[in-house]
C-alpha cells in the first residue's frame, strides 16, 4: 500500500501521526473518525497559544509531523508572525480566536497567572472553544489550576487534560518529550495521536491535576541528583581528581544518571547556558512545597535545594541552567 492506509473499507492518507499502524495492535484511533467524518486524510484543526523556548518547536511538530491545520497565538506577535512564516499555518490576534473552531487546543505558558490568563482572562481560549473540543496544557503549572479549568472546561462542554512535559528544549526541538496527563481515559484516547507528533511517550497518570502531580515528582527525582553531581565534581576537583577520568569510571557503575553524563562536563568548566532555567526550577519547587504541605509529603531535600538555587539567582543565575548548584559551592573559593 502506497501512501494509503485501509480501514474497513475507508482508504485515508497515510500519516505519520497515527501510532502503530503498521502493528498488529493498530485499531483505528478517535482522531481517525475525526478524518472519517470529513472523508479526508488524518488532519484535525489545532491551535496552540504561547511559543515560547518548547511550544515554537512543540508547534511546529504537529504542523509538520503531525500534519494538522495549526492556528498559533503569542502574545509577542512578532514571534507568531515568524512561526507562520517559517511553517505556514495562520496567527490568530487573540488566544479566543486561535480556539474558535479548534478540535484541540494546546497551551504552553510560564506559570498558572498567565495560564488563566490565557484561558479564562479577557479573549481567553476558553471563549472560543466549541462544544466537544479538548483542552491540553503543557505549561507545567500547579495541580489546583489544572481542577479548575477541567472544571471550567467541564461546564463550557468541552473537556480538558493537563499534560506538563519533561525532556527540555532538546526533547522540544526533536520531538521526543515525556509527556504526563491528568484527566478522563476518553478524552486521552482521543488526544493522544495529536499529542504523539511531539512525544516519544505519553502516559495518562490519573484524573485531572495528575500529570501535574507527575511532573511534581519528576522534579523531585531531579533536583536532589543535580545537587549530588554538583557535590561530586566539586568534591573530585577539590581532592586533586581528575574530573574527566573519575566520571569516565564512576558513571559505568551505579552513580550513573542522564544528568550525570550529559552535564558533568558543562558542570565541570562552569558553563550553564544548557536549557531549563533557575527561574523555572524554582516555579516548580514552589508549587512541589506547596503540594506537599498539603498532603504531607516530607520533602527536606528539596526544600534545602530551593534555597540553593534561590542563592544561585541572588549570584545572577535566573536564566542559569540546574545545573548551576555547583556555581554557589565554587563561589569566592581560591
Ligand atoms: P518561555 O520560553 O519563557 O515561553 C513562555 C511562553 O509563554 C511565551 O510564548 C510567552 O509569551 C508566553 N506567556 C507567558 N506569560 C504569558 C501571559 N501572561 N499571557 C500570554 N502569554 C504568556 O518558556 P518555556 O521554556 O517555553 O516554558 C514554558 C512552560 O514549559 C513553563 O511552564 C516551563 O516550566 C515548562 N517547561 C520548560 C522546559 C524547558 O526546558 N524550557 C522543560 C519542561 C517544561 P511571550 O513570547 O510574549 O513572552
Amino acid at each position: 500500500m502506497s501512501g494509503g492506509l485501509n480501514l474497513g473499507g475507508d482508504t485515508l492518507t497515510r500519516n505519520a501521526f497515527i501510532p502503530g499502524y503498521k502493528s498488529p495492535e493498530f485499531r483505528p484511533t478517535p482522531c481517525v473518525k475525526i478524518a472519517r467524518e470529513r472523508n479526508s486524510s488524518c488532519m484535525a484543526k489545532v491551535a496552540f497559544i504561547g511559543l515560547g523556548v518548547m511550544g515554537y518547536p512543540m508547534a511546529r511538530h504537529l504542523a509538520q509531523r503531525g500534519k494538522h491545520d495549526v492556528t498559533v497565538y503569542n502574545r509577542t506577535g512578532a514571534k507568531a508572525e515568524k512561526w507562520v512564516a517559517d511553517h505556514g499555518g495562520k496567527s490568530a490576534p487573540t488566544p479566543q480566536a486561535a480556539a474558535e473552531g479548534a478540535d484541540f487546543v494546546f497551551t504552553c505558558v510560564g506559570n498558572d497567572n498567565d495560564l488563566r490568563q490565557v484561558t479564562i482572562g479577557p479573549d481567553g481560549a476558553f471563549a472560543g472553544m466549541k462544544a466537544g473540543a479538548i483542552y491540553i496544557d503543557n505549561t507545567t503549572a500547579s495541580a489546583n489550576v489544572a481542577r479548575e479549568l477541567y472544571d471550567a472546561a467541564k461546564t463550557k462542554g468541552f473537556a480538558s487534560l493537563d499534560a506538563p512535559v519533561s525532556g527540555g528544549q532538546a526533547g522540544a526541538e526533536n520531538g521526543q518529550l515525556t509527556v504526563m496527563v491528568g484527566g478522563d481515559a476518553d478524552t486521552f484516547e482521543t488526544a493522544k495521536p495529536i499529542i504523539d507528533s511531539f512525544a516519544k511517550m505519553v502516559g495518562l497518570m490519573g484524573p485531572a491535576g495528575s500529570g501535574q502531580l507527575t511532573k511534581m515528582v519528576n522534579q523531585l527525582c531531579i533536583a536532589g541528583l543535580v545537587q549530588g553531581v554538583a557535590e561530586g565534581i566539586h568534591f573530585a576537583k577539590r581532592a586533586g581528581l581528575d574530573v574527566e577520568k573519575v566520571i569516565g569510571v564512576i558513571s559505568k557503575g551505579a552513580a550513573q544518571s542522564w544528568q550525570m553524563e550529559n552535564r558533568y562536563k558543562t558542570m565541570a568548566a562552569g558553563k550553564f547556558d544548557f536549557g531549563f532555567a533557575v527561574d523555572w526550577m524554582r516555579k516548580d519547587l514552589a508549587i512541589t512545597l506547596e503540594e506537599a504541605r498539603r498532603n504531607g509529603a516530607k520533602l527536606p531535600v528539596a526544600a534545602l535545594i530551593d534555597q540553593f538555587y534561590a542563592e544561585v539567582q541572588a549570584m545572577g543565575g535566573n536564566r542559569w541552567d540546574t545545573s548551576s548548584l555547583i556555581a554557589r559551592l565554587e563561589h569566592n573559593q581560591p
